[in-house]
């Protein structure tokens, strides 16, 4: 019988664990873990996943710092203020909202986060040490794919995942996360031949291509866990990649669209947030 991945019972599940890392945190006279958030402009998208992050934050112990600038901001004032919380000591993580205005150079932006603050892992550095090494930070959206998968199947060892979209931001680290998991992993995107037989040839289907609809049960095979990354808007509502009544015509579980994914991604930064401070103090 399909399943459909109950991921917010996942993310109360993690929420209770960094409940009491922060309340560990306090006992021990530390200081409240702190998020920077920056905000260049005022897209309404942008506003309302702060105030949900924030919400978020603050109901397991933690705080955040919101920085709104104005979004004709120069690069040059934008940097300063990274490196003013670079260097301040009561903040343990940093993320800035993509995508900036035209006129900010986004890589230089994303290179001036210290690495060792860089909650979502956009700085190069982070990006080679996930590549490279058994370190770096992973951006939270390709983390909650994992623990999502972690939680369906326990091990993850030498099962097959098709992904589908090769961008910086999801699929290029999950590759890494996947194949840190000793998983076999197979990656599409819009120029891959033959689309649906690439992706029934894993047992894991993860689509991360924001193309509404689109997967059906043709792209997946008897038995597959489907996970759908991909949030669009169709006539007013928000849906993803995925047709999930036929995809659950063949999968043994899959997440849905609005309530899947998007649901554990502000948990999973926080988790990284903790794990940042925890190693400032490693220092
Ligand atoms: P992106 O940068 O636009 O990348 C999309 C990827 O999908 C690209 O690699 C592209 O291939 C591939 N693709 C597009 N159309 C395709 C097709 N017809 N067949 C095969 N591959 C195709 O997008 P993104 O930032 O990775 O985001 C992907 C989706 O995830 C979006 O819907 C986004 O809103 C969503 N998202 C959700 C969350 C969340 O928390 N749930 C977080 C981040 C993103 P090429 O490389 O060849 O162009």
């Amino acid at each position: 019988m399909a399943e459909i991945i109950n991921v917010s019972a996942i993310a109360k599940t993690e929420k209770e664990k960094l409940k009491s890392r922060i309340l560990t945190y306090k006992a021990e006279g530390k200081p409240v873990p702190t998020l920077a958030t920056v905000l260049v402009g005022e897209d309404p998208g942008s506003v309302y996943y702060l105030e949900m992050q924030k919400k978020n934050l603050e109901a397991l112990g933690g705080t955040m710092l919101k920085i709104t600038l104005a979004e004709d901001t120069s690069e040059e004032d934008l940097l300063s203020m990274i490196g003013e919380l670079n260097g301040d000591d009561k903040v343990h993580g940093i993320m800035v909202l993509f995508p900036l205005p035209k006129h900010i150079n986004e890589e230089r932006v994303a290179e001036s986060i210290s690495k060792d603050k860089d909650v979502d892992g956009v700085n190069p550095i982070n990006i080679g040490l996930l590549a490279s090494t058994s370190g770096g930070v992973a951006p939270c959206t390709p983390s909650s794919v994992v623990e999502i998968l972690k939680n369906i199947h326990g091990e993850l060892k030498g099962k097959h995942a098709v992904i589908i979209g090769r961008s910086n931001i999801v699929g290029k680290p999950l590759i890494q996360l996947l194949l840190r998991e000793h998983m076999t992993v197979t990656v599409c995107h819009s120029r891959t031949s033959n689309l649906p037989m690439m992706a029934r040839s894993g047992e894991i289907l993860i689509s991360a291509m924001g193309r509404p609809l689109m997967i059906d049960e043709k792209y997946v095979s008897e038995g597959a866990t489907v996970i759908d990354v991909g949030t669009s808007e169709l006539d007013g509502k928000i849906v993803g990649d995925c047709d999930l009544e036929s995809v659950l015509q063949k999968a043994a579980y899959a997440t849905k669209v609005p309530g899947g994914v998007g649901t554990l991604t502000t948990t999973i930064l926080i988790r990284t947030l903790l794990d940042l401070y925890d190693e400032s103090f490693r220092k």
